[in-house]
């Protein structure tokens, strides 16, 4: 069986000499050596100054919408997971959605401004499958009509804009470690800002508010993360580049033996590096994607329709038009893509594309 993604699993005798320490220590989680021991690691790689790690990506966005005390409407993207919709609703406000652009999939910085009324605060868009966003534009309009902005990066560990991390925009950007993400520890995420009052409201936060054991400096809620979280991203960090750079020859060998079907890619941002951390196919067709599926299936293999359906369209928010979305999340799909993927595997998967197409 071949699934979209496939967690990374490190050798487990280094796993367990981490874990022999935490058993030294009897120290399992708020706060301890291993958790500062990944942000500073982190930080160092990722080339930042401020990040906090915390329990999910999903608490790292809710706490990125309270620390920026955001009010209102929040205009964001209708393609994206659902945590980037739902965190903003969580939080009491209304999600407005703005059309992603055709090509690269990200929100439409053209569209954004016919969206903003006075009761707008903030924009959250994500940076889909790793792409960047259109940075500059998006910094622009929100410098111009005083808004915030946070960065959903769940995808984009390794990827870089303008030659830095891309975590290094916004007022805060947001990532995800869970289990599938391209860097992972289990389950857990983090917060990225370059403000330092930002970041220390939300280290505040993400421990209920704690200034000592028995002063509280704000409203908080249980953000933390693990000893045993930690210790898988330390010793999954050693293998970042090797994990990098097996999504990219992946990616090449996909482009090459999809030759010839009609399928269109994803524009990629020319002031960015990418993390190829998804392999996206849009099909001409919905009904082409589906038997696509459908012949994958049969062969065990289980291609996800990332991101399907448009959150534009969901029971629970605010409903909006947003035509390019409603039309391409029906016709793309991912394809698997992981660490250990084989070479056989991809063109096994290209060949029964090819030959549903052509049948
Ligand atoms: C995975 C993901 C999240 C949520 O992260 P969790 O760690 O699972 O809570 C948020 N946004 C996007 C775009 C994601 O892909």
């Amino acid at each position: 069986m071949i699934n979209v993604t496939k967690p990374f699993l490190p050798d487990m005798e280094e796993y367990f000499e981490y874990l022999r320490g935490v058993w030294d220590r009897c120290w399992l989680t708020n706060n301890g050596p291993l958790v500062n021991d990944l942000e500073l690691k982190l930080k160092e790689h990722l080339g930042v100054d401020h990040m906090l790690f915390m329990s999910n990506g999903t608490v790292a966005l809710q706490i990125a919408i309270k620390a920026l005390e955001l009010k209102g409407e929040i205009i964001t993207t209708p393609f994206s997971y659902i945590a980037t919709t739902s965190s903003i609703l969580w939080e009491g406000c209304e999600a407005v959605f703005v059309d992603m652009d055709r090509e690269t999939l990200n929100i439409n910085p053209a569209l954004i401004e016919a969206a903003i009324t006075e009761k707008t605060t903030a924009i959250m868009a994500t940076h889909i499958f790793g792409n960047p966003c259109d940075i500059a534009a998006i910094d622009k309009i929100a410098k111009k009509h005083n808004l915030k902005v946070i960065y959903d990066a769940a995808h984009c560990f390794g990827s870089k804009y303008m030659g830095k991390s891309v975590f290094d925009y916004g007022d805060i950007s947001t990532t995800s470690f869970h289990a599938t993400k391209l860097f992972h520890t289990v389950e857990g995420g983090a917060v990225f800002t370059r403000q330092p009052e930002l970041l220390k409201k939300m280290a505040y936060q993400r421990n209920f508010g704690h200034e000592s054991m028995d002063t509280f400096a704000c409203v908080g809620i249980n953000g933390r993360n693990s000893e045993f979280h930690a210790a898988m991203g330390l010793v999954n960090l050693k293998s970042i580049n090797e994990i990098l750079a097996s999504r990219k020859t992946q990616a090449a060998l996909y482009n090459e033996s999809l030759k010839g079907l009609r399928v269109t890619r994803q524009k990629l941002n020319a002031n960015a590096e990418w993390n190829y951390s998804y392999y996206p196919i849009i099909f001409e067709t919905e009904e082409q994607l589906l038997k696509s599926i459908k012949v994958l299936n049969d062969n065990l293999i289980y291609p996800r329709r990332y991101f399907y359906p448009s959150l534009s369209t969901l029971d629970f928010v605010t409903k909006k038009d947003t035509p390019v979305c409603n039309d391409v999340c029906r016709r793309i799909v991912c394809l698997p893509m992981n660490h250990s993927l084989k070479p056989e595997d991809i063109q096994f998967i290209s060949r029964i594309l090819l030959r549903v197409q052509n049948n």
